[in-house]
């Protein structure tokens, strides 16, 4: 019989070969088995365990439910490309590229499909914050990327064990939506976190081309190399390969993500995803017109949800064009190739050493 893997393996086997995603799946898995032991920590980016704590032999289920141990499989789907835009004129000036996720989660919670909503606000000098938004000003707090990692799924148990809610949409990038389709499936039938992982009802996964370590991106490159006060800015966005950086209407900086290669994670480097496959809808900001959003429906669910968006008035929405959809193919495939020829890479270097 295969001896039950810890804590200690993911250190091992994910967190120290820098293939930790920093989904924040394994804590939130810790937390709702009602253990507790796992956190995060931030200055190093990753997941710790309390110092001391000793594990129960029965347990495992962080190591079991991470992503990066072994993929979730892909369930069949569908695929539906559109360009949208929200009604709301209020959202659409609060939020990035059309304020889509803004307005699909309004919906969502006007509707009392969801109670809350997980998203990712910021903290204070675009420190990344997991929030449970349950009203609109709440969604407009977490609306835009803040391209450093949040430990999104953390939010999972804050909204369960925190607030008591019974049904959460939620929102983030790939990793977070693979991690939570492994918690639901690892957990099916084996532990409660199954149970309470499956309060979540609706998935929003966002386009991601990778994230950035926050002390060298924003304390090193930003305040450090170009002298922005982070305090002022109100927004970031990565479209076609730049980087721009705004306070209000004015431009910082707007520079090629090249220059900024080196600040990106190791676990974004292995990383295969690019448009969320494990979301009910994935929504970006490439192929589509400046102030819209591109979303693809991935499951029944997800169409269901859209079209209702529509008819409540709260989006509006045309089938993409072709050029945009295929777009869309070549990223996903590029963003694929390049994490397994990483992955290939990091290999031969540890037989070379060994
Ligand atoms: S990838 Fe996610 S689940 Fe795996 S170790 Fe990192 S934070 Fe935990
Ligand atoms: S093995 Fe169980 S108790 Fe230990 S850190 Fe992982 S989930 Fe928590
Ligand atoms: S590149 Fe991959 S691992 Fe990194 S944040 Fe995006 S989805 Fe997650």
């Amino acid at each position: 019989m295969e001896e039950k893997r810890d804590f200690g393996d993911l250190e091992r086997e994910v967190i120290e070969t820098g293939k930790c995603a920093l989904c924040g799946g394994c804590v939130a898995t810790c937390r709702l088995l009602d253990y507790g032991y796992l956190s995060v920590d931030f200055s190093e980016e990753r997941p710790v365990i309390r110092e001391g704590q000793q594990c129960p032999p029965d347990c495992g289920y962080c190591y079991y439910q991470c992503p990066r141990v072994e993929k979730p499989e892909l369930r069949e789907g569908i695929e539906e490309m559109y360009e949208v835009v929200s009604t709301d004129e209020g959202i659409r000036k609060a939020c990035q590229d059309g304020g889509v996720v803004t307005s699909l989660l309004a919906y969502a919670l006007d509707d009392a499909m969801v109670e809350g909503c997980i998203t990712v606000a910021d903290k204070g000098e675009w420190k990344p914050e997991v929030q449970v938004a349950m009203d609109k000003a709440g969604l407009i707090k977490g609306a835009g990327s803040k391209y450093t990692p949040a430990a999104t799924l953390t939010g999972i148990a804050d909204a369960i064990l925190k607030y008591d809610l019974w049904s959460v949409a939620l929102v983030g990038t790939p990793c977070g939506m693979s991690s939570y389709e492994k918690m639901f499936v690892v957990g099916r039938d084996t532990h409660n976190a199954h149970n309470f992982s499956s309060h979540v009802r609706l998935r929003i996964g966002l386009f991601c081309l990778g994230t950035y370590s926050y002390e060298k991106l924003m304390k090193g490159y930003l305040e450090g190399k170009h002298s922005i006060d982070i305090s002022e800015v109100t927004k970031l966005q990565i479209s076609e390969d730049v980087l721009h950086v705004y306070a209000g209407e004015k431009e910082l900086l707007s520079v090629g993500i090249d220059e900024i290669e080196g600040y990106k994670r190791d676990g974004c480097k292995v990383c295969e995803d690019f448009a969320g496959l494990f979301s009910d809808i994935s929504v970006g900001n490439v192929s589509s017109p400046a102030g819209k959003s591109s979303v693809i429906i991935r499951t029944d669910f997800g169409k269901d949800v859209f079209e209702g968006a529509i008819e409540r008035g709260y989006i509006e929405a045309k089938p993409m064009d072709k050029s945009g959809v295929d777009l869309i193919h070549r990223l996903m495939k590029k963003k694929k190739e390049a994490g397994i020829s990483e992955k290939e890479r990091r290999k031969k270097l540890m037989e070379q050493l060994k």
